[in-house]
């Protein structure tokens, strides 16, 4: 029996039209919807030409029923400019991730979701309210992704291509997942993990996560998040020059325009400093990216398991086969951390043993 929900998914997952894929698996457009819709059972060799179409195992059509990531749960940093192809398509690879973390549940016991739900505080109260239940003090975050997942968010890469989302965030049930696109700069990176934390805690399940306002509260929480009031007021003169502000930025590890931004914020820059700032960075290529940018953040829980499994024999192209989808799915999501795989290097044991305590250090 095919299941309706993955064809629909597997299609959108590729961003095609189900015409697109009438053409190129050569079953009538008629047929497919009735399939996607559980009308009709497809032949056998009719599912293979669809997973051929596709690029996905056949296996993948006959598991369980998926659930999708509903476009209400998440947040996408440009809606407006991001088509809606292309939104169903990152939202299925977040299906795709929900599927992944199960099977990961299965088999390690991973840090319990500790991401409260604020909702009513300002943005700025809010990061300060964070930080201090994550005892984290005024410190600089060394590593965002880390931190996330010390704290039970489940964060997931997504491929360079869609450049154009950024990141988004959603809830599933009671687990928060975040997923980070591998394109930008790393500093960039890092502002987009808080960007979305922001949208996890202000925005929680209930108020809407769309439109610029909910934009402008995550990008003011992922500000204050990165760039703590008292230890930038500690830090930085009032009215500081291009070449001191590239010296800070280290410190919180953010971009140039993002630590100009947060000066100005907190009135370090008057309008028009902050103006000449901008300008002056930009011309040295600081608006479109981050020369003499810090090393990208990566997963570590991702990491860990993956050397886990790998000393019980279990290879990451053993991970994909259970779950039903092409390895270089399981790779984009995993921060590319997947090497290629090794034929025959899986020990036969595909049961989980007890599950397996990771130690996360943020
Ligand atoms: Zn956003």
């Amino acid at each position: 029996m095919v299941t309706p929900s993955r064809i629909q998914l597997a299609r959108e997952r590729r961003g095609m039209t189900s015409a697109e894929l009438a053409r190129r698996s050569g079953v009538s457009p008629q047929r497919l919807s009735g399939y996607e819709n559980g009308r009709g059972e497809p032949s056998p060799a009719t599912v293979e030409r669809i997973a051929a179409a596709l690029g996905f195992p056949a296996a993948f059509f006959r598991a369980d029923d998926i659930e999708e990531v509903p476009s209400e749960s998440v947040a996408f940093r440009a809606r407006t400019k991001t088509s809606k192809r292309r939104q169903k398509s990152v939202r299925a690879a977040g299906a795709l991730a929900v599927e992944l973390l199960g099977w990961l549940d299965r088999r390690f016991v991973l840090p319990a979701p500790d991401v409260p739900s604020y909702g009513k505080p300002e943005p700025e109260l809010a990061a300060e309210m964070l930080r201090a239940r994550w005892g984290l003090g005024e410190a600089p975050v060394p590593n965002m992704v880390h931190l996330l997942e010390a704290h039970g968010v489940h964060v997931f890469s997504l491929d360079p291509e869609y450049d154009d989302v950024d990141a988004f965030s959603f809830w599933r049930d009671s687990a928060p997942f975040v997923f980070l696109s591998t394109g930008k700069s790393a500093e960039r990176g890092r502002f987009d993990a808080a960007h979305e934390l922001g949208h996890l805690v202000l925005h929680g399940h209930e108020r809407p996560l769309t439109g610029p306002e909910a934009e402008r509260e995550a990008n003011a929480f992922a500000s204050a998040f990165l760039m703590p009031r008292a230890d930038v007021l500690a830090r930085v003169p009032a009215g500081a020059q291009v070449d001191q502000l590239l010296k800070a930025k280290g410190v919180w590890r953010v971009s140039a325009m993002a630590l100009a931004y947060r000066l100005h914020d907190l009135e370090l820059l008057s309008d028009w400093q902050y103006r000449s700032v901008c300008r002056e960075l930009a011309e040295l290529g600081f608006r479109n990216g981050e020369p003499g940018g810090i090393a990208r953040e990566t997963s570590q829980l991702l990491a860990k398991v993956l050397r886990r499994l790998r000393d019980n024999g279990v290879t990451p192209a053993r991970i994909a086969d259970e779950l039903h989808i092409p390895t270089a799915e399981l790779a984009k999501l995993m921060f590319g951390l997947t090497p290629t795989a090794q034929p025959g290097a899986d020990a036969p044991d595909p049961e989980p043993r007890r599950p397996v305590g990771l130690r996360i250090v943020r």
